[in-house]
């Protein structure tokens, strides 16, 4: 049914850059045996499945939205990818994305645009906007993501639906292609927040091939999700974040975000406004650090070892072909990150860019573990405004990346965070009727309480 679904309508949304019906129906039929036979991997198996395009699948290409990375089959299947055959989930193919998960709409992506189905004429988030757009229009009932800066929680408060970047570390990124490795984190997407649940215990755990995977048990969020179903919230203490609301932001998410409050308050939980001064400069160190891991990562595609190769006609040395190749396989994003980030490296400024924003880093997760002293989570809109119109900020990067203020913050302290549809806009602008996301943070390891607060407000 749900290849049927992208048939019909993913030539309009343009949420997947590869659909691969015969390994997703062998595997189904695959699920299928294994639950007559008792031998299911998980409660999951047999449901399919939407897998970001950054995450290697040996019988599919991964491309990570890059010329570069044309048509390239990795030899290898990522962690989470292994997971979730294991545990019998069909996936139905790889969502379109920006290129190397750098963007906030999915433009960036050198293949083809991801309409929102809430709004065809608008973008549905990025980086992860294909997942987003695939569980927003029912070609896939779950979906992965990767969360840098927001790329998870930014595409589904744009189209109504639950993202949940884990705490850094729980999520194994061994074969998620690397953007900026501090920062990177896999994670569920789904419709419910119960159905995320279920996704999250499926690709967490420790894994010795990721040396950032932390050898801790995964808290129970499944058991967080069915408690806070019950819509009980008493004694839990929910900080309004002072810094993440007001000047810039749409009335109509401001609105939202009040609401989200009184609904809360409603279910027993204590509110309180928390002050957290270094996220003003979250933007700030986000577009340092997140750059300069950026140009040193992407320095692996020297078209000799894999991906594009342009100019190997026996005209041009090894460095000349290395230069062509880049030139041609990068997008302009790409392209202005790595420029940003290797002179944010370059001796004589390390100290004063990158030095500095490591820095406010710290300053950042003081911050949240000050307020965590008094709350249990912090909660804000998950952004500044609903989805922008296609095109509008393409030619603005700064505005483009504003749009990832309220996000960067809990990846720049390796927190965990989710987005959670809060309604739509109202208030008679252009974004009346636009879906609103609600971000409820989390201290690191208690990714549970996401859960419990998001199913009992969901
Ligand atoms: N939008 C942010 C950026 O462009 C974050 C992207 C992400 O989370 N991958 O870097």
């Amino acid at each position: 049914a749900h290849l049927d679904r992208i048939a019909q309508i993913d030539g309009e949304l343009g949420a997947f850059l590869h659909v691969g019906v015969d390994e997703a129906l062998a595997a189904a039929r695959a699920a299928d045996e294994s639950i007559a036979a008792g031998t299911a991997g998980s409660s999951l198996t047999g449901v399919p499945i939407a897998l970001k395009d950054v995450f290697t699948t040996v019988d599919a290409p991964t491309t990570c939205g890059s010329k570069m990375l044309e048509g390239w089959v990795s030899p290898y299947d990522a962690t989470l990818t292994r997971k979730l055959r294991e545990a019998g989930l069909p996936i139905l193919g790889k969502t379109n994305m920006d290129e190397f998960a750098m963007g906030s709409s999915t433009e960036n992506s050198a293949y083809q645009v991801t309409r929102n189905p809430w709004d065809t004429q608008r973008v549905p988030g990025g980086s992860g906007g294909g997942s987003a757009a695939a569980l927003a229009s029912y070609q896939a009932p779950l979906a992965i993501g990767t969360d840098t800066g927001g790329s998870i929680r930014q595409p589904a408060a744009v189209t109504a639906t639950v993202g949940v970047k884990p705490t850094y570390g729980t999520v194994s990124r061994y074969g998620l292609v690397a953007c900026a490795s501090s920062l990177d984190q896999g994670g569920p997407c789904g419709r419910t927040v119960l159905d995320t649940a279920l996704l999250h215990e499926v690709i967490a755990g420790f894994d010795p091939r990721d040396s950032t995977s932390i050898d801790v048990a995964v808290p129970d969020v499944v058991g967080a999700a069915r408690a806070g179903a019950a819509g009980d919230l008493t004694g839990v203490r929910i900080g309004v974040v002072k810094q993440l609301q007001g000047e810039g932001y749409q009335p109509g998410v401001l609105d939202s975000f009040q609401q989200a409050c009184e609904v809360l308050r409603g279910l027993g939980a204590t509110i309180v406004e928390v002050d957290c001064p270094s996220f003003e400069y979250a933007l700030s160190a986000f577009y340092l650090i997140m750059p300069s891991e950026v140009s040193s990562n992407l320095a692996r595609f020297d078209a000799m070892r894999y991906g594009l190769r342009v100019g190997d006609d026996g005209t041009h040395s090894a460095d000349e072909v290395m230069a062509l190749s880049r030139a041609a396989g990068f997008g302009p994003e790409v392209k202005r990150r790595i420029m940003i980030g290797t002179y944010a490296l370059s001796s004589g400024y390390y100290d004063a860019y990158y030095g500095q924003a490591q820095k406010i880093r710290t300053l950042i997760a003081r911050d949240f573990a000050k307020a965590y002293a008094d709350v249990d989570v912090l909660i804000s809109p998950t952004t500044p405004t609903t989805a922008f119109k296609l095109g509008e900020k393409v030619g603005d990067p700064l505005s483009m990346y504003l749009f990832d203020l309220c996000t960067l913050p809990s990846n720049l302290a390796g927190n965990a965070a989710m987005s959670v549809p809060s309604g739509l806009a109202d208030d008679g602008g252009a974004g009346t009727g636009l879906p609103v996301g609600l971000q409820i943070m989390a201290p690191p390891l208690a990714d549970d309480r996401l859960y419990r607060v998001g199913a009992a407000y969901e």
